[in-house]
């Protein structure tokens, strides 16, 4: 099967969409943003053997790649419009080509995301680079840098489940119903689109959960010029973690692990105001600290746990050293 041929079989479906003036098959594709709009643009690289273990499904590659990818766009209170898709496989598998494909076709359908185009090549590793396209209203985007002193922070569902569903994953621990809920949190994260868009009147900032909760916030502090303090016993965990191990365990997930794929985000605004849009969303919405004026000293986001001051170490994931 040549390049030209996967393209045809896997990822050209017919699309009617007006803002799609010339999709796959061209050159390039010819977008048409809707007046009175700010595009938001993203995109994410997923290797073989780093981001994913080899043996996870095709179809659930195929919708974590996607999936990643609108975690941005939503931290950013944006609307998922078109894809671009770069794919270099080692091989032209045809069950992993058609179970990719479907994933990655599950996460457009839920989202109303178009693929409009891409590029299909050989390599050693399997890689898929996504490019999305959003946009939001003018001047409407949530940033990182946007936080103030005396805003709470807040955090969406319950971080370590997917990194604790990745290391269930590579240690092959025996599989039951709260395992596999820790799994799916890693193979098929829950971008949250509509949550970000509904977040984004009351939120002054905000960021997605892809390196660890710890890191994550740090990157906003700083970006707001800021510091910050959380209190470890508001951190929240999910029953299945808690029950696969002991909660120091569970908070080291939580922090430092990663992969997470929600949204942390600061505000003034009561915690009335986001109950009401977590039960709107069936996603809880936690206060777990605040924002501070900036430190003298290094450290950006401090943590407490119970009150006490909690020393805290951990880079988050870094591909280079
Ligand atoms: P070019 O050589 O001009 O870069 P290609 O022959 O590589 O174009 O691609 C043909 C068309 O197929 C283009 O419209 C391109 O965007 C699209 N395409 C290539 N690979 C993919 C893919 N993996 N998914 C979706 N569209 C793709
Ligand atoms: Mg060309």
């Amino acid at each position: 099967m040549d390049e030209f041929e996967i393209i045809r079989r896997y990822f050209e479906r017919a699309v009617s969409d007006d803002s799609i003036r010339v999709g796959i098959g061209d050159d390039g594709a010819v977008l048409r943003p809707d007046p009175g709009r700010d595009l938001i643009t993203v995109i994410d690289t997923l290797v073989s053997g780093v981001h994913f273990p080899p043996s996870l499904s095709p179809a659930d590659i195929g919708y974590r790649s996607v999936a990643v990818n609108l975690s941005d766009i939503a931290a950013m209170a944006g609307r998922p419009r078109w894809m671009v898709l770069a794919l270099t496989l080692s091989d032209s598998d045809p069950a992993w080509l058609a179970g990719f494909s479907s994933g990655l076709f599950a996460a457009a359908q839920e989202f109303d995301l178009a693929l409009v185009g891409g590029d299909t090549t050989s390599g050693q590793e399997t890689a898929i680079s996504i490019q999305i396209i959003g946009d939001v209203e003018i001047d409407q985007a949530l940033v990182r840098s946007g936080a103030n002193s005396g805003d709470a922070i807040y955090v969406t569902g319950t971080p370590g489940d997917a990194s604790a569903g990745l290391a269930v994953l590579q240690s092959g621990t025996p599989r039951n119903s709260d395992v596999d809920y820790l799994v799916k949190r890693f193979a098929r994260p829950n971008a949250r689109v509509d949550l970000g868009q509904a977040i984004a009147e009351h939120a002054s900032a905000a960021i997605d959960l892809s390196d660890g909760l710890f890191t994550d916030i740090e990157k906003l502090l700083r970006a707001s010029a800021v510091s910050g303090l959380i209190e470890l016993s508001e951190v929240p965990l999910s029953a299945q973690l808690i029950k696969l191990m002991d909660e120091d365990d569970a908070l080291r997930f939580a922090l430092g692990g990663g992969d997470d794929y929600e949204l942390c985000f600061t505000s003034q605004a009561g915690a009335e105001v986001f109950q009401e849009i977590a039960d709107q969303h069936d996603v809880p919405i936690t206060c777990i600290g605040q924002v501070n004026e900036s430190a003298d000293s290094g450290d950006a986001l401090l943590c407490t746990r119970n009150g006490n001051e909690y020393e805290y170490h951990h880079d988050g994931y870094r591909h280079f050293h």
